[in-house]
């Protein structure tokens, strides 16, 4: 249960969103944002002036309770309005749904080790599922994993390759899922260490995430047993217990981002005249920013409504499944919208327009592509068919 009222919420909303348009919006053409995300000096200010406005991990309070889910969406989409902000805020993928794991299943122990240090925002912290597609690893389907684990007295023994890491490069915390004889197992992992090389950073689409994503080679690396989160074989469990909310709240970040390539696009369509009159009098135009603000409605009561399942105690696979593709089919839409409007401006990196689409197609594959959830959705609309049948 969260500890604020809704009104708190709100109030915490609002400074989030003033420290972002105020403090992180002049870095977005900061020298030090790279093609695989903000470099670690950046991110290091950024955080400083988050922590020193009291803005840094909104989304946990001091003891550790979360924001309930509804209420984070509020503050994780505020924190959106410029790309650089989940990164500045600590509301970040995979950082947020890292914590929330480990809030929820890590030992006293573990917690003090790994979490307490990521909520501080003095550390980074990357998720190693995914495996290369040439090595007929995990990918789409987890039931491929390749990567293995073995006991060894009081260790276990990760080999194995994962690629889109993302933070891989600079994390200190890695939560790696392996193969044991028992089924899938997570770990908690110290980074750096020699026995994951980071054999490269893979050159993508998006841009916003510091430390990019990664292709990773796990060679004999030995983890002491107690660094398993849960038991052996719970991997696909836990990792259960992270997804839903995981995924959500990309949905919340990404909405802020499109609210905010939506007021540019907006701007612009307003101020710019051709053929006698502002770009927005046209009804071509006009009709697409229209259609963008039905389409934000859209996006914002859909992540409430799976929000208020979550809230209710739910895993919520499904309603998140359907959230997940429902929001970044809509702001995929949005985004390519914003561009159109603003002509070739809107395709140069003058304004974060061209940014926010780059990242938002991306968002259509991770977490699950469109086709996965329509495709794991069609199998329950027939079970629940078969389910119906008279016996
Ligand atoms: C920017 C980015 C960041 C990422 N970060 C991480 C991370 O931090 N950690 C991590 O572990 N992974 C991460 N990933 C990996 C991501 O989760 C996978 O890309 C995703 O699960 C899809 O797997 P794949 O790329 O191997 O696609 P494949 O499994 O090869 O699938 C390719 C395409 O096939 C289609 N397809 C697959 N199955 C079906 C089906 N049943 N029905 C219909 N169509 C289907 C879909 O269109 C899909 O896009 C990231 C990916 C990206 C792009």
């Amino acid at each position: 249960m969260s500890e604020l009222t809704d009104s708190q919420v709100v109030e915490l909303a609002d400074r989030v969103e003033h420290f972002v348009r105020a403090e992180i919006v002049p870095y977005e053409h900061d020298p030090r944002l790279g093609a695989h995300g903000p470099a670690e000096s950046l991110v290091r200010e950024m955080r400083g002036k988050a922590r020193d406005a009291g803005v840094l991990t909104p989304h946990i309070l001091p003891g550790g309770t979360h924001l309930s889910q509804r209420q984070t969406a509020i503050v994780l989409q505020r924190s959106g309005l410029s790309p650089l902000g989940p990164t500045a805020l600590n509301t970040m993928a995979p950082d947020e749904g890292n914590m929330y794991l480990l809030g929820k299943v890590a030992t006293p122990e573990q917690k003090s080790r790994f979490l307490e240090t990521l909520v501080a925002g003095d550390a980074r912290s990357a998720f190693f599922m995914t495996e290369p597609a040439d090595l007929e690893g995990a990918g789409s389907d987890p039931s491929m994993m390749k990567t293995t684990c073995r006991r060894d007295g009081n260790h276990w023994i990760i080999d194995g390759h994962k690629t889109f890491i993302t933070g891989a490069d600079g994390a200190t915390v890695g939560i790696v899922m392996a193969k044991a004889e028992e089924g899938a197992c997570l770990f908690l992992v110290d980074l750096p260490d020699p026995a994951v090389r980071i054999e490269r950073v893979l050159d993508t689409i998006d841009s916003s995430m510091p430390g990019g994503h990664s292709l990773v080679r796990i060679d004999e690396l030995r983890v002491p047993a107690d660094q398993m989160l849960g038991d052996p074989g719970s991997g696909f469990a836990l990792a259960q217990i992270r997804l839903s909310p995981a995924r959500l709240s990309h949905c919340m970040r990404w909405l802020g981002a499109c609210v905010r390539a939506h007021e540019i696009a907006t701007d612009y369509a307003c101020r710019r005249h051709a053929f006698g009159k502002a770009l927005i009098d046209h009804e071509g135009v006009g009709f697409m920013l229209a259609e963008n603000k039905i389409e934000l409605k859209q996006a914002e009561l859909m992540i409430d409504w799976c929000a208020g399942v979550l809230d209710g105690g739910n895993l919520g696979t499904v309603e998140s499944s359907m959230t997940k593709v429902a929001v970044s089919e809509m702001l995929m839409r949005i985004a390519d919208r914003c561009v159109q409007v603003m002509g070739g401006t809107g395709v140069s990196g003058d304004t974060i327009v061209e940014r926010v689409f780059r990242e938002v197609r991306a968002f259509r594959i991770y977490d699950g592509p469109t086709e996965v959830h329509k495709w794991s959705l069609a199998k329950k609309i027939k079970r629940d068919w078969s389910a119906s049948l008279p016996s």
